[in-house]
């Protein structure tokens, strides 16, 4: 056992998660649903992992036990009071969340404000998150020495620099992991803030903090992170590429040997068809035909037509470019001319609002179109559709195919990032007794261009007439295990290896 003193056996495991969403309570995206899942999934493994996060409005009316742990002061004069809580219908133990009206309580989302402007002052925001992380992994809380810090995304992208520059003569070097989410969101900042938010001149270099010209949160956590993880392995192969680098895949490539890729699970308790609050009839893979109830609720809901002769496809995505929704709406019309239905639930991007509100308008009874982020409505239209699309341009790992797996609603995907590392397509004449072994679960198209999308959309049609074959598929994908279990083993041999590599540096 390592004789480093924030590890002092592995049931004391302690892992401070520094992140700006947390599931259930702020949820814009993936992250949440990560970090909301890591607690409970690496408990059996001994660790005890808790949050640390803004004080958002969200966070301080969730808190049902509240106990203050110390004031801080960050070096460009915040003052930031640490308290250790608890959340309402918490599923984990204890965690921190930092109290700073004047950073935190306001309205929008974590990131902009209700004219979706990014607050101008969001480099103090979330500098202040990472300062925070710095001083809990330093011993701020003595009730709770911590033994390796997580940061995640650009948000916490700063922890690791400040851990290492502003490191304690007092307290043992933690290590520091950042796990990236989606490397298209690099918190980019004017470069006049570096001596405000405390970093060293001698870190304003290209291999280090600066991205051309500005500040990179993201970039200075790659550069000072311990271990850097990103959430599929094929993504962390694509993002050393230029394709999918976003400007950074030559700096990545001399940090390779410290990225890995571990694929996120999908939490299986509030994803489960079988026991499901959300939906109108909980089914399995051995009642099938109970998910038809849940089609017509949906198609009741949403004012669509209840006899189709197509598949019933979903959307239920972030609006912005990186999704490729822009290849539905090309598709639209073929899709609806096979007897498709088609359904989008989503927020974001004015132009694709107005695309997908046109095709309701043109289709009515075919397609729906809800603006805006509606977690039951979600539920429901996994429930009540046949097909899930993601179409992604790319995608770091992806959870709603893996939703539409365990609720026989089929993947249709591109097949890059984690949609290639969880989706195996299905091929006309493939799946049959010649081949056995086939464990085809989803459709998918290898190339970023409607013909791609259409040729697949037509082979995917094939299946759909094809009822054993669906139904075989949907079988398949129900029974797949996809919850947290093997992601959470592979970020606890992490963790261990970070651990006894920092306790050989000392
Ligand atoms: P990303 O993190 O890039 O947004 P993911 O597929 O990894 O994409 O995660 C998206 C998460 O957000 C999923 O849990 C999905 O169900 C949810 N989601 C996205 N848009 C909406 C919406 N409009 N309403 C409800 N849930 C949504």
């Amino acid at each position: 056992m390592s004789d480093h003193p924030g590890r002092q056996s592995s049931s004391a495991l302690h892992v401070l998660q520094v992140s700006a969403e947390l599931f259930p309570w702020l949820k814009t995206g993936g992250l949440a649903d990560v970090t909301g899942a890591l607690p409970g999934a690496l408990a059996p493994y001994g660790i005890e992992l808790r949050p640390l996060v803004p004080g958002l409005p969200v966070f301080l009316k969730a808190v049902t036990d509240r106990c203050f742990v110390a004031k801080v002061e960050t070096p460009w004069g915040d003052a930031l009071e640490i308290n250790r809580v608890q959340f309402e219908s918490s599923r984990f133990g204890w965690a921190y969340v930092i109290v700073a009206p004047q950073l935190y309580e306001r309205g929008g989302t974590p990131y902009e404000d209700d004219d979706k402007q990014a607050f101008g002052d969001n480099h103090r925001r979330f500098a202040a998150l990472s300062w925070a992380a710095m001083s809990l992994g330093q011993g701020l809380d003595p009730a709770w020495s911590v033994s390796l810090v997580h940061a995640h995304d650009w948000h916490a992208g700063l922890t690791a620099l400040y851990m290492k520059v502003y490191r304690s003569h007092v307290w043992p070097q933690v290590p520091c992991l950042l796990t990236i989410h989606n490397l298209a969101y690099q918190g980019l900042f004017d470069a006049k803030h570096l001596s405000e938010l405390a970093i060293p001149q001698d870190c304003w270099h290209m291999d280090a903090v600066e991205f051309h010209g500005q500040i990179s949160m993201l970039k200075a956590g790659i550069a000072y992170a311990d271990a850097i993880s990103t959430v599929s392995p094929r993504y962390a192969r694509e993002i050393l590429e230029p394709d999918q680098g976003q400007g950074l895949h030559g700096f990545l490539r001399l940090h390779a040997d410290r990225l890995i890729g571990l694929l996120n699970g999908i939490d299986t308790n509030t994803w489960n068809p079988a026991k499901d609050p959300l939906i109108e009839k909980s089914y399995q893979a051995t009642n099938l035909a109970a998910k038809e109830q849940n089609v017509l609720a949906l198609q009741s809901i949403l004012g669509l037509e209840p006899r189709t002769t197509g598949p019933r496809c979903a959307v239920i995505s972030r609006l912005t470019e990186q999704k490729g929704l822009g290849l539905i709406v090309e598709a639209a019309e073929t899709m609806i001319q096979s007897g498709a239905q088609l359904v989008v639930l989503g927020s974001g991007d004015e132009t694709l609002k107005r695309q997908f509100d046109a095709l309701h308008a043109r289709f009515p009874g075919k397609v729906n179109f809800r603006s805006g982020f509606d977690e039951h409505l979600a539920h429901q239209i996994i429930a009540g559709c046949d097909v899930i699309l993601v179409p992604s341009r790319f995608e770091p790992c992806g959870l709603t195919q893996m939703y539409g797996l365990r609720y026989g609603c089929l993947p249709f995907v591109h097949l890059v990032g984690g949609l290639a590392d969880t989706i195996k397509p299905w091929h006309f004449g493939k799946d049959d007794a010649l081949h056995p072994d086939d464990l085809s679960n989803g459709f998918g198209f290898e190339r970023d261009s409607s013909e791609s999308f259409l040729q697949c959309w037509h082979e995917m049609m094939m299946c759909w007439h094809d009822r054993p074959a669906w139904q075989k598929l949907q079988k398949r994908g129900m029974s797949l295990a996809l919850g947290w279990d093997v992601a959470a083993a592979n970020y606890a041999a992490l963790y261990d290896r970070m651990i006894s590599s920092a306790a050989h540096k000392h």
